[in-house]
């Protein structure tokens, strides 16, 4: 019998001690920069002369792991490879697949520091948000490994029937494509993977060119803990090339991804087609992108606001799907909490995030990224106030950086009311009345996290009848969904509607079969 779930302590990182173990793991890492590592198919290590590389985005010369560019004939291998474990794989007992999941969150438990400093060098997260990233992987594993005993028999959900004995079980779909995002290259990578598998399912999956290496940190952990070859094979390589075969392989039964909603879209429409040898309609987990607005209400309390507001536009420089991007508020206190928010955001330390403790927002991913920020900086002047940063951050030698960005008196319908940006931008709206700010807040394509800050608890309740997202805060910062407490995952362009870290999300990854015996 397994202890409740509980969520995975984060590092105090005020204890001198953690912070010295944090800096031998950061050491660590940097001792074994630039090394070529493989994909796995089958349990085989495969490399290729074609190879890429992974870099600091705090420091783009700096190579952190070359992997090799995998290609179409390796997602087929790789398909192939999953096929022929599937059979046993899906037929061992839940409780042993759940097994591997415990067995490897212990161990990541164990090296914790070792995944969350690689995090720090190839993404580029400060510490503490690479500590936050790791221990949602260890809960994903943690969390999974319980629920899978709910779905293996059902049978008394069943109503009886006299002369017959009914059986209700949920079994794995088959071989699942698994393509996850670069900004919590840990957690979500690991959190998709995790369920497949533990459902039955082997799989392919496929991490962001951007940080296959603590990917790999991961799927080498679970062939370190014996999980049967062939359950999880890793290929890397360019999205469109690699992804694009895994999604339109006739042999994959099923898509969980997260990414942009570009990619999501595409996906959805390619996943519909019903390829030669194809024998079943394939289905889709797809979590997708935000523009998550904070409602500040005239009788919010304003300080906690701005800190809220600050928190979930400029925790990991913006780069998060439930980041907030907007704030509507109420014209009775808009100049007030904008001035505050102000403040904050200037008190805010760029830096390396290497350095430690003292930097709140390190790089954004990429010159993509850096370029994607910058143009909406432009395109912001334009159509409203700048009020806060807006500047790249010049270092010699170092890599995409960009002031936290604070723009007022954007209209509701500005496009950098509307598109996600990715970054740390965040736009301030002004609402007459409590009920325009909700329907500001609701009038974009997507529907993942927001947050209302008010004393008054009539607003509080419109709000859970009328705001329409995923997950709704009351109260509090709209980011730092925790496994089991907050099942993350949103509505409309952001995403199925599926919750991962809830209690029925490994439905997605299973069907149900109903078995009935005459007796
Ligand atoms: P992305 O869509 O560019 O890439 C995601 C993955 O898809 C990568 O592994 C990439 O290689 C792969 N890919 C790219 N093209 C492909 C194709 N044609 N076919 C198949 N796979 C392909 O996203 P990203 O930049 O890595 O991540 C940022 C995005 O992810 C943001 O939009 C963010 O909001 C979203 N996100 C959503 C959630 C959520 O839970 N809803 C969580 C994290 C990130």
């Amino acid at each position: 019998m397994l202890s409740p779930f509980k969520n995975e302590p984060l590092t105090d990182f005020s204890d001198s001690a953690n912070v010295a173990v944090f800096e031998a793991a950061l050491r660590h890492v940097r001792e074994s920069l630039d090394r070529l590592q493989p994909m796995l198919i089958g349990g085989r290590e495969v490399l290729t002369s074609d190879v890429f590389a992974s870099v600091n985005p705090a420091a783009p010369h700096e190579v952190v792991a070359r992997f090799p560019q995998g290609t179409t004939q390796h997602v087929d291998q790789a398909v192939e490879a999953a096929q022929c474990a599937f059979k046993a794989w899906s037929q061992t007992p839940a409780f042993e697949r759940a097994g591997y999941l415990l067995r490897a969150a212990a161990l990541m438990r164990r090296e914790r520091h070792a995944f969350s400093a690689a995090m720090v060098i190839e993404a580029g997260k400060p510490w503490v948000e690479a500590d936050a990233d790791t221990a949602e992987a260890i809960d994903f594993m943690e969390y999974y490994a319980r629920q899978i005993a709910a779905f293996e028999d059902a049978s008394d959900r069943l109503v009886p029937r006299a002369g017959e004995r009914g059986q209700f079980r949920y079994i794995a779909l088959g071989v699942g494509a698994i393509i996850s995002p670069w900004n919590f290259p840990v957690a979500i990578f690991t959190g998709m993977m995790s369920a497949a598998v533990v459902s039955g399912n082997t799989v392919v999956v496929k991490p962001s060119e951007l940080t296959p290496y603590v990917a790999w940190m991961v799927v080498d952990l679970f062939r370190r803990c014996g999980l049967p070859a062939g359950v999880i094979n890793f290929l890397t390589g360019p999205g469109a090339v690699v992804g694009g075969r895994m999604v339109e392989h006739p042999g994959t039964r099923f898509i969980a991804f997260t990414g942009s909603r570009h990619v999501g879209a595409d996906i959805y429409a390619k996943a519909a087609v019903v390829h030669p040898g194809q024998r079943w309609l394939k289905r889709s987990i797809l979590e997708m992108g935000g523009k998550d607005a904070i409602i500040v209400d005239a009788s919010a309390d304003l300080d906690e606001a701005a800190a809220g507001i600050v928190d979930s536009a400029f925790g990991f420089s913006g780069q998060k799907c439930s980041a907030c991007s907007r704030v509507i508020a109420h014209a009775d206190i808009y100049d007030a909490v904008l001035e505050r928010v102000v403040d904050r955001t200037r008190a805010l330390r760029v830096g390396m995030p290497e350095a430690g403790l003292d930097v709140d927002l390190g790089p954004v991913i990429d010159t993509r990224a850096l370029n994607k920020v910058t143009s909406y900086v432009s395109i912001g002047r334009g159509e409203s106030e700048l009020v806060a940063g807006g500047s790249a951050v010049e270092m010699p030698d170092r890599g995409y950086f960009v002031e936290p960005t604070v723009f007022a008196n954007a209209s509701p319908d500005a496009r950098i009311a509307q598109e996600e940006i990715f970054g740390p931008v965040v736009a301030f709206i002004r609402a007459g009345t409590f009920d325009e700010a909700i329907t500001y807040a609701n009038d974009t394509d997507y529907g993942l996290t927001g947050a209302v800050y008010a004393m008054d608890h009539q607003r509080l309740e419109q709000a859970r009848r009328e705001f329409h997202v995923g997950n709704l805060y009351l109260n509090r910062k709209c980011t730092g969904a925790l496994v089991g407490v907050h099942p993350f995952g949103g509505f409309g362009m952001s995403g199925t509607d599926s919750k991962a870290g809830g209690p029925d999300y490994l439905m997605h990854f299973m069907q149900p079969q109903t078995i009935t015996e005459r007796l």
